[in-house]
């Protein structure tokens, strides 16, 4: 078995697959994407409860990883730093999972004669898996709108005129420049925070009328408010807490119902925690879209139409915030052969997955937000990971003939 990613959800596969006995070679680096498409200083959205890896046992949770190295508990009131995030996952691969290997895999497809699929790593190595589970989370699937890409003809990224949020993990290189940071959600008013923070001129340029906040989170609820807005680990409400209880529920709605909840559920908002670091301290320009942008010297111009006259603004850098695309071509390292065979939800590049996370190619399971669009919003995140972990497991084992 190959797992691709050593993330929440592949570090949570391969715990399940270690218990069951099967065996599994694990690639990438170890908490990957936290450490290196996470700004230094972020903290996460979710809270502790929602927070957990899964292990096929009890002693795995985010709470024993801060009981054991004898740190204060958690609580829906405190967020969660990254970088706790990023040393809870590295204890939870040395404790569950064993050896990961750094390496990143180039290619994946079937292979030419008996069968299984062909993995080909950066290294150069070659092998053939049983069966392999993609776990790369929202790798390669950064968004940024064309109007904007066009600032960056050699590509975006930290050092060109436009980049994504998740080119960066140190946001201070701005200090002293004019930033636009363009987005509503938590990515873009938690770097604006910070950039304002590192000495940058940062403003928000949002489509949106205004911006959302969560609400501070209230410990000990009465009843009567419990039952009417049950909580959930995505929050509150009848309608996240019936998704989380049942992600196989939702994979049995039509396509339609799920594409909407995939795109309905959870909009773009701020952490109740970041709100005093945005709000009355950092521009913010609601209900305005960039039409159209441009190079102007080193600096970038930006074009923007909202219910005023239109407006020009110039600065030295734009960071999107922009989102990601669930694009199953957008896996670079997926193989011709294995794509063709693989079916995607209707209006949408997200495969279509069995009940245990199987592509319509045998062999090839995929996880985390990929699996979205038929699971529903957990899957988006960490809290996801139990109800896909043990199923992948159970399921991929069977690909692995006992000698
Ligand atoms: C800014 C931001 C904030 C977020 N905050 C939260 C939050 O607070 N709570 C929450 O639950 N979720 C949050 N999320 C969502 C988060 O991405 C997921 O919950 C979680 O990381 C999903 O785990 P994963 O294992 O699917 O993906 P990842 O954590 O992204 O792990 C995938 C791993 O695969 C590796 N990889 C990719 N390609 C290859 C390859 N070819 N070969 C080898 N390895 C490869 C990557 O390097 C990476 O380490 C946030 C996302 C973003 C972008």
């Amino acid at each position: 078995m190959a797992v691709i990613g050593a993330g929440p959800y592949g570090l949570s596969v391969a715990a399940h697959l270690r218990c069951a006995g099967v065996p599994f070679r694990v690639f990438g680096e170890v908490m990957g994407s936290w450490r290196h498409a996470m700004a230094t200083g972020m903290f996460l959205k979710s809270t502790p409860a929602a927070t957990d890896l899964s292990a096929p046992g009890p002693g795995g949770r985010l709470s024993d990883f801060r009981r054991v190295h004898g740190e204060p508990e958690l609580t829906e009131l405190t967020p969660i730093p990254c970088d706790v995030f990023v040393r809870y996952g590295q204890w939870f691969q040395k404790r569950y999972v064993g050896d990961v290997e750094p390496v990143r895999v180039v290619s994946v497809d079937r292979a030419t004669n008996a069968g299984g699929i062909a993995v080909r790593l950066d290294d150069g190595r070659e092998f053939t898996a049983a069966a392999v589970v993609v776990a790369t989370g929202l790798s390669g699937l950064a968004h940024i709108p064309d109007e904007l890409l066009r600032l960056a003809p050699e590509g975006p990224g930290p050092g060109a005129l436009v980049s994504h949020t998740g080119h960066h993990s140190d946001l201070s290189r701005y200090a002293g420049q004019r930033v636009a940071v363009i987005g509503g959600g938590q990515s873009a008013l938690e770097s604006a925070a910070l950039l304002h923070e590192a000495g940058a001129h940062v403003q928000v340029l949002v489509r949106e009328q205004g911006l959302l906040w969560g609400t501070i989170p209230q410990l000990g609820r009465p009843w009567p408010q419990r039952f009417a807005k049950p909580a959930s680990p995505l929050g509150t409400g009848w309608t996240l807490a019936s998704v989380c209880r049942a992600p196989g529920g939702v994979r049995r709605l039509p396509a339609a119902a799920r594409m909407l909840l995939y795109r309905r559920a959870l909009g773009p908002s701020g952490g109740w925690w970041l709100r005093e670091r945005v709000e009355g301290i950092v521009p913010v320009r609601t209900s305005c879209r960039v039409t159209h942008a441009e190079a102007s010297g080193s600096a970038a111009r930006l074009q923007l139409a909202g219910p005023d006259e239109p407006d020009i603004v110039t600065v030295d850098h734009v960071l999107a915030a922009t989102g990601y695309r669930l694009d199953i071509d957008a896996l670079a390292f997926l193989g011709p052969a294995l794509r063709r065979g693989i079916i995607c939800v209707p209006g949408s590049k997200a495969p279509q997955l069995s009940s245990m996370f199987q592509t319509s190619t045998p062999g090839l399971y995929v996880t985390g937000s990929l699996a979205a669009p038929m699971f529903g919003p957990m899957m988006r995140f960490v809290a996801g990971t139990e109800y896909a972990a043990a199923r992948v497991a159970r399921d991929a084992a069977r690909w692995v003939v006992a000698p």
